[in-house]
């Protein structure tokens, strides 16, 4: 097995395997071949790894703000040192093209670390003047975070949970998705190497059982999960129970509204982008895409003519842009999608079947594809996909689309493209999401905080906005005078 790791977990600075554990395997989505064998984290190894991190966590607190930086700045330079490793590693477990994993996994990884190693050193209270007296607030970590990844981005999801949560001081038991369970331990590794105390950065692998373990655990003082909605609405109960903090990274049904005005190349660009990148697994992805009726006709002439210019296959070969789905699962998922598409009148403009890839039989291909005339009561336009099927939609009026793109239980992110400036502000204002582009879709720079509203989740990641979510503001108030009392 070419992706085998020397253990299933990382505890306490070291390898373990939990042989009771059930059996997990990775896939390489390309071709079905088993890429490794792992064990799932019963209780006890659950509990071994939140017991390691709670001593751990103590010594990273006392370590000077500015230390605990310079650990995540050097983990960051040993990620981009071994990036074309771990980009390789990421495509066979999550079958994204090499092409893309090179610049957007392991990359987005260390820059999330460099930033918020950077940051570590500046994280203050506030001095609040009492006339004479006065108080301050000191920002204190949580503790313990219990981190749960999806399959779709794992190494970066994992950095986007450990990097701000290990800056403020806390301690991390990542469990990352049972489909994609190897990057995070390179991540252990490296932070290791790079100096964070043993315990600070653990990995359990398993299934939602073991997540559902972790987010009950009575030591874990925070639980920070990136997945769909049916698992947060879950992970937000049995938090509750305990009444931990929660950040809530969930699913979406995206708006890109193509105003008639809009620069016609680039909106055929973010479409693309906002559909197809990373064969559609992206949850920010915009795929209801509300086209005003005057350029309705050039947009699709646009799309189609360039989306048949994808290139399918070896996700290994750096000149293919598209990969397979990560599992079986999903891509029975997405075809059933396409097929309701169908079965339910939307035009089909391309793709829409799946495809074979000669050197690679058993891979999970789907075609790039675009379906126009959607109606909004369509269950391609209603439901989250996670697959690469971009819904087109007709409207007329500004006001209108605004309105059906709110129109959904989902705010999770929404683009607007026109060359109107005012018209452009007006309608990101009236859009309920969390993270909104003009003129461009989807990019997420670690500076600006991301995050989505209603369904979508709670909480942010990303920027200065994830400091309040990985710390606690305690209040001091000092008495300079004398302290009066009734009697
Ligand atoms: P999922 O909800 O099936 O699983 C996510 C994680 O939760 C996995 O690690 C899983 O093992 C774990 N889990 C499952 N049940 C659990 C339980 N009861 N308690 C604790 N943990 C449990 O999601 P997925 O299929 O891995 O990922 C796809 C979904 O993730 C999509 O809906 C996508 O939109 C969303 N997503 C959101 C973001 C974001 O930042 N908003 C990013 C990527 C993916």
């Amino acid at each position: 097995m070419r992706a085998q790791p020397q253990a299933s977990h990382f505890i306490n600075g070291a390898y373990q395997e939990d042989l009771h554990g059930r059996p997990l395997e990775s896939l390489y989505p390309a071709t079905g071949e088993v890429i490794a064998r792992l064990h799932a984290a019963g209780s006890e190894t659950v509990n071994a790894a939140v017991a390691a991190a709670r001593t751990g966590q103590k010594i990273w607190a006392a370590t000077p703000p500015v230390e605990r930086g310079r650990v995540l700045l050097q983990a960051a330079a040993l990620l981009r040192e071994r990036n074309r490793a771990l980009s390789e590693l990421e495509t066979l477990d999550t079958g994204k093209p090499l092409q893309e994993t090179l610049v957007a996994d392991a990359a987005s990884g260390a820059e999330c670390l460099e930033y918020y190693g950077g940051l570590a050193g500046t994280l203050t209270g506030e001095h609040i003047d009492l006339g004479g007296s006065f108080a301050y607030t000191r920002r204190e970590p949580l503790g313990v975070v219990a981190a749960i990844g999806a399959w779709n981005y794992p190494i970066q999801i994992a950095c986007w949970k450990a990097a701000p949560a290990l800056a403020c001081g806390n301690a991390v038991v990542f469990k990352p998705s049972e489909i994609t369970p190897l990057s995070a331990l390179k991540l252990a590794e490296i932070l290791q190497e790079a100096g964070l105390p043993d315990g600070c950065f653990n990995v359990v692998q398993g299934f939602g059982e073991t997540g559902a373990h972790l987010v009950s655990h009575p030591d874990v003082a925070k639980v920070s999960l990136t997945g769909s909605v049916p698992t947060g609405t879950k992970v937000a109960g049995l938090a509750a129970q305990t009444l931990k903090h929660v950040t809530l990274e969930l699913g979406g049904k995206s708006p890109l509204i193509v105003f008639d005005d809009a620069h016609l190349d680039n909106a055929v660009s973010a479409a693309i982008n906002a559909n197809f990148y990373s064969s559609g697994q992206i949850c920010s992805n915009g795929t209801r895409v509300f086209v005003q009726k005057g350029i309705k006709e050039a947009f699709l002439a646009r799309l189609a003519e360039r989306t048949a210019k994808a290139r399918m296959g070896d996700p290994m070969d750096e000149a293919v842009d598209t990969g397979p789905l990560v599992s079986q699962a999903q891509y029975e998922k997405v075809t059933s999608y396409i097929e309701a598409g169908k079965a339910e009148g939307a035009r089909l403009v391309c793709g829409g079947d799946r495809a074979r890839v000669e050197e690679l039989p058993d891979g999970l291909f789907v075609t790039p594809t675009v379906f126009a005339d959607v109606a909004d009561h369509m269950t391609i336009a209603r439901e989250e996909i996670f697959g690469p099927v971009m819904c087109v939609l007709d409207f007329e009026a500004e006001d209108e689309a605004v309105a059906r793109a709110n129109a959904t239980e989902f705010g999770l992110a929404a683009g607007v493209f026109t060359r109107d400036i005012t018209r452009a502000h007006r309608v990101i204002a009236g859009l309920n999401a969390g993270t909104c582009w003009i003129n461009t879709y989807n990019l997420t720079p670690i500076q600006m905080p991301f995050g989505g509203m209603k369904h979508s989740g709670i909480g942010r990641e990303n920027g200065h906005a994830a400091i309040e979510h990985y710390s606690q503001i305690k209040s001091v108030y000092v008495e300079m005078g004398d302290v009066e009392s009734a009697y």
